[in-house]
């Protein structure tokens, strides 16, 4: 779960801002979580960095919750939350409009994008959990949802997310996003690509959306 994240940046940081470690200021245990084996190589890991751990007294995760929407952001993104799965993360289940399929070890993100695609569909404070249970085996685009709780959670962003500058993008899903005109598109889509394949020479492009 400690992966090496990248802030986000912007076209102009990517040859200044260097990837780095994201350490969570605490780490949560629910009861369920600390009777899995898996958990005890999560526990040893969290004791090997002295990161402070709390095992709570049941399986819902509380204390999370700030005086704002802003305080509940900020002490979420900072925690690792060590949980057990429900049931239906056992199956490979298919992401929508995409062919793609996913298999969770792990759910919410430590990273801090103004754009964040995955503002509006969290349910709860965007806690990073992972899973005791399971054997371990940007999008440039806002929709009306993501853009409401984008500006709870970065009040002093920045960020352009002005419809009318936008092109409006439909999925079958009945669902709608905002991106962008098609001349950025194509522009970003040449500078992903020359980057991509400047620093990852074998790298195969699948596809751009
Ligand atoms: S989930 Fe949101 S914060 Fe995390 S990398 Fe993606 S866009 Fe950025």
């Amino acid at each position: 779960m400690l992966n090496t994240i990248t802030d986000h940046v912007s076209v102009s940081d990517t040859q200044t801002r260097s990837p780095r470690l994201w350490i969570p200021e605490r780490v949560l245990f629910t009861p369920a979580a600390l009777d899995e084996d898996w958990e005890q190589q999560i526990l040893r890991r969290v004791q090997s960095l002295n990161l402070p751990i709390k095992e709570l007294s049941q399986n819902r995760l509380k204390g999370l919750r700030g005086e704002s929407e802003r305080d509940t952001y900020n002490i979420a993104k900072r925690t690792l939350a060590v949980v057990t799965a429900p049931p239906s993360s056992f199956k490979l289940s298919p992401i929508p409009p995409s062919a793609d399929w996913q298999f969770h070890i792990a759910e919410g993100c430590p990273a801090h994008c103004q754009y964040c695609y995955l503002a509006g569909s969290l349910s709860g404070p965007p806690v990073i959990r992972v899973f005791a249970n399971l054997p371990h085996i940007l999008e440039n685009r806002f929709t009306p949802g993501s853009k409401e709780v984008l500006q709870t959670w970065y009040p002093q962003s920045k960020l352009e997310m002005n419809e009318a500058k936008r092109s409006v993008k439909r999925n079958k899903f009945g669902g709608m996003k905002y991106v962008y005109d098609r001349d950025t598109m194509k522009a970003l889509r040449c500078f992903f690509e020359s980057e991509i394949t400047k620093r990852f020479p074998n790298a195969e492009i699948l596809y751009w959306t």
